[in-house]
């Protein structure tokens, strides 16, 4: 252990109260426990504690936004530096993926608990006229859940099915898994080889997946309800919503999602790129054509700096690596002839207004001016692929999101659906605790 994760060990007060995990992490991972357990040197057993609740450890220590959820609520935060719990989840998660059968060896025991429940019932059973091994597959056939999309959200539902004895196949319209985290996070926050790895752990529980497969094109809701007991929809909401406003239409203005998603980006070079925006999408895209050698990068906020959604980290590494922000600005149109040439922008005032609890950035008039530009990315939003979703007859919200119960149960028989496509607050650890909550569920259900 380095001497720094000790150090974050023996910080903890080990609350009895735990405001950390209940009120702070979403998917409650029990915090004060698997701290104290890394403290005494209890690797395997800290692990364990967390895949009770996770099975993206290594991911969300690397990634949640602790200062908001977990470390925001650590006692030691109140009068000095929170406890470093990112820190020392992604230790814990890191030694297990050592091994790439760490969460089957966590969860051997309860997986293996309907088998044993099968042969408590045989035993029990007085006539035994059919043969031992048709009896147990009897007792112990399978249901089958599909889960289509392979997030977060999908990964920790399919996960915990399978925990549960579950038949599982993942349905991804790509040829490769993760979502967001492999097709949105650039690689300089996240590892390609950190997810893999806990994508292995995950497919090595014996989950089946189908590539290629894409809600809405190839597969629909009433195919695999004849073959399937249940289906969990987490397909995200990942198509950028624009700004509607003059020459969004031109070549050079790109959706900030889908840039990052596909990945086909135009060459930077010597190119003046505005990005706008003031979310952690914003500042991914910003980062990645920055480090794609664009000669400006200019981040475009309507409100202020405190403002910003952005996590304050993201915020002061993109200002390091030479983006640059212009603050209480707007973008008002994007102008030239076939393609981006230059934007016009306003200044921004912040207002009070009435009924609001934070400020309202208002034009302050005749504040106009243009700007030279060549790319114009836009971080505004995203929402869901409605068009697929209509086409399946699903019900939507107001929003356009998915609409479910309290039982993640959409409007359609057997289907639950969670994660940021029924519009749950959008981090990776929300969608995992809709997945891992709806299997639960489904569970019970099916
Ligand atoms: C650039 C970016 C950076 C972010 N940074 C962070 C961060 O640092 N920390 C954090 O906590 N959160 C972050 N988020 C938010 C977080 O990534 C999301 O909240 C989370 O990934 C949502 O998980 P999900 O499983 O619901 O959806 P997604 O991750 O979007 O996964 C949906 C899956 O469904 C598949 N799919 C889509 N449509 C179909 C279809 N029709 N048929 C079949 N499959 C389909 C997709 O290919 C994908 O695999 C970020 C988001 C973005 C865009
Ligand atoms: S609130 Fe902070 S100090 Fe208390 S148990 Fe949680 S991490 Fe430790």
């Amino acid at each position: 252990m380095s001497d720094d994760i000790k150090k974050y060990t023996e910080y903890c007060l080990n609350c009895p109260v735990k405001p950390c995990s209940v009120k702070g992490c979403p998917l409650n991972n029990d915090i004060p426990t698997f701290i104290k357990l890394t403290k005494e040197g209890n690797l395997k057993e800290a692990y364990r504690i967390l895949s009770e609740t996770t099975v993206l450890p290594a991911i969300c220590g690397r990634i949640c936004p602790h200062e908001k959820q977990c470390q925001g609520k650590c006692v030691r935060g109140i009068k000095g530096e929170p406890v470093s719990i990112g820190k020392i989840e992604a230790y814990i998660a890191d030694e297990a993926l050592k091994n790439e059968n760490s969460l089957k060896e966590a969860w051997q025991e309860e997986m293996e608990r309907p088998y044993k429940d099968g042969i408590e019932k045989l035993i029990n059973k007085e006539e035994n006229e059919i043969s031992y091994k048709e009896e147990i597959e009897n007792i112990n056939k399978t249901k089958k859940v599909s889960v289509i999309g392979s997030g977060p959200s999908g990964l920790t539902c399919a996960a915990f099915l399978r925990k549960y004895g579950i038949e599982v196949t993942i349905f991804e319209k790509y040829n490769s898994l993760g979502g967001i985290l492999r097709r949105g996070i650039p690689e300089f926050r996240l590892s390609k080889d950190i997810l893999d790895k806990t994508i292995a752990q995950i497919l090595n529980l014996g989950i089946d997946v189908k590539y290629g497969m894409e809600l809405g094109k190839n597969l629909s809701l009433d195919d695999l309800k004849k073959e399937y007991d249940a289906i969990y929809l987490a397909i995200g909401a990942n198509v950028p919503t624009g700004m509607k406003i003059l020459g969004e239409e031109l070549n050079g203005v790109y959706g900030a999602n889908t840039l990052l998603e596909i990945g086909n980006h135009p060459d930077y070079t010597n190119k003046n790129v505005a990005v706008i925006g003031g979310g952690n999408v914003a500042m991914d895209a910003a980062r990645t054509i920055n480090r794609m050698g664009a000669k400006s990068v200019k981040v475009i906020y309507r409100r202020a700096e405190e403002q910003m959604p952005a996590e304050r980290k993201e915020i002061a590494d993109a200002k390091e690596e030479g983006v640059e922000f212009l603050f209480q600005t707007n973008i008002k149109k994007v102008l030239g002839k076939d393609r981006v040439e230059k934007i016009e922008c306003i200044k921004m005032d912040l207002v009070q207004k009435e009924g609001e609890t934070r400020l309202s950035p208002v034009e302050i008039p005749n504040s106009n001016y243009e700007m030279p530009i060549d790319y114009v990315i836009m971080a505004v939003g995203a929402k869901t692929e409605e068009e697929n979703l209509k086409k399946e007859n699903v019900e939507l919200t107001e929003r356009k999101y998915v609409k479910i119960n309290e039982n993640y149960e959409t409007s359609i028989d057997t289907v639950f659906a969670g994660g940021d496509l029924v519009g749950s607050t959008a981090t990776v650890a929300w969608a995992a605790r809709d997945g891992r909550n709806a299997a639960y569920i489904i569970k019970n259900y099916i």
